[in-house]
Formats: structure tokens, sequence, C-alpha cells
């Protein structure tokens, strides 16, 4: 079945061949509700998320499974000390656990970021399934990093589109 989700992949694949200009794209998603949002400063050093939204979003919600995606158009395959702060944080501050993924073009990298005995502690997953609607959204993420063509407007209409797209995100971790 071609849908909504296939189209935006094909587009952010075309966009992305003319490999030159590279950002940092972040995206908040549950397996409950979906996506609740993407963004992107337009920077590749910097990873970033929408405190508002999704903090609005926690205030009527309780999602239990949660994931925050990040591409690294860089192609480094691990947590920066950066992530690993924001992340310690997001932790704290949701108080829940979070699956927190690095998308780059050799695929996905997982990591379980949860508060073990009043410490936040981060463990790389190796052994998980992810859903195919989880793949796809990653496979979005990154390509909507690595296009110099694609302006602010334009990932913002792509992050409409997935929100409204109701695509459900999940994984299992064997
Ligand atoms: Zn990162």
């Amino acid at each position: 079945m071609y849908n909504a989700i296939n189209a935006l992949i094909d587009f952010s694949k075309n966009i992305s061949n003319n490999n030159v200009f590279k950002r940092e794209v972040s995206c908040f998603a549950t397996s409950e509700d979906g996506v609740i949002s993407i963004t992107s400063n337009n920077s590749s050093g910097a990873v970033e998320f929408d405190f508002f939204t999704i903090w609005e979003y926690f205030k009527k919600n309780r999602p239990k499974n949660i994931c925050m995606i990040h591409s690294h158009p860089d192609e480094i395959d691990f947590m920066s000390s950066i992530d690993e702060n924001m992340v310690h944080g997001w932790v704290l501050a949701l108080g829940v656990e979070i699956l927190f993924m690095i998308t780059t073009n050799n695929g996905i990298i997982g990591y379980m970021c949860k508060k073990v005995n009043n410490k936040v502690e981060i463990f790389q997953i190796d052994d998980v399934t992810y859903s195919r609607e989880l793949e796809l959204l990653s496979s979005v993420v990154y390509g909507m990093s690595s296009s110099k063509e694609l302006s602010q407007e334009s990932i913002d209409n792509v992050a409409k589109n997935l929100i409204e797209s109701g695509i459900k995100p999940s994984w299992e971790i064997i």
C-alpha cells in the first residue's frame, strides 16, 4: 500500500541526493499518540527538541512508550556528550523511560534511557525490533536532515503531515 508516509520517504530521498547541506532534525513520538513534534534548527551541530510542545502534550497525556529520534547527518554512530546531557534532563523532567535514537545513512542506533536508583542510566540496545512505521519515520527524519534545498517552511510542512498521518512508531526489545 502506497500511502502518505511512502510519499514522504520518496520525497525525502529525492531531495537528499545532493548531499551538501546537513542539519540535525529531531522528532518526538509515542506509540500511543504518534508524532508529537519535529524540529530542525538548521544547524548540523546541535540537537534540539521542542520543549514547549512536548511539555504541553505531557500535561494532558501519560504515554508509556516514548521515542526521541534525531539525525546524525555526519554519520557519527554514537551519542555525543550533548546528547547524553540532554536525554538525562528529559528523563528527569518527564519522569519516564525514553528510547533515544540516532538515525544515520546506515540505520538506527537505539539507547534505552531510564532512571534507576536515582540515577539516569543509558544502555545501548542491540536486540530490538523496530516496527516498519518507526523505520519509516527515522528514514524521513534522516532524509530531511541532508538536503540543502529544504527550507524551514518545507520542514514544517513535512512535520505537519507526519503528525496528521497518525503514524504510530513501536518497538520490541528482545
Ligand atoms: Zn546527536
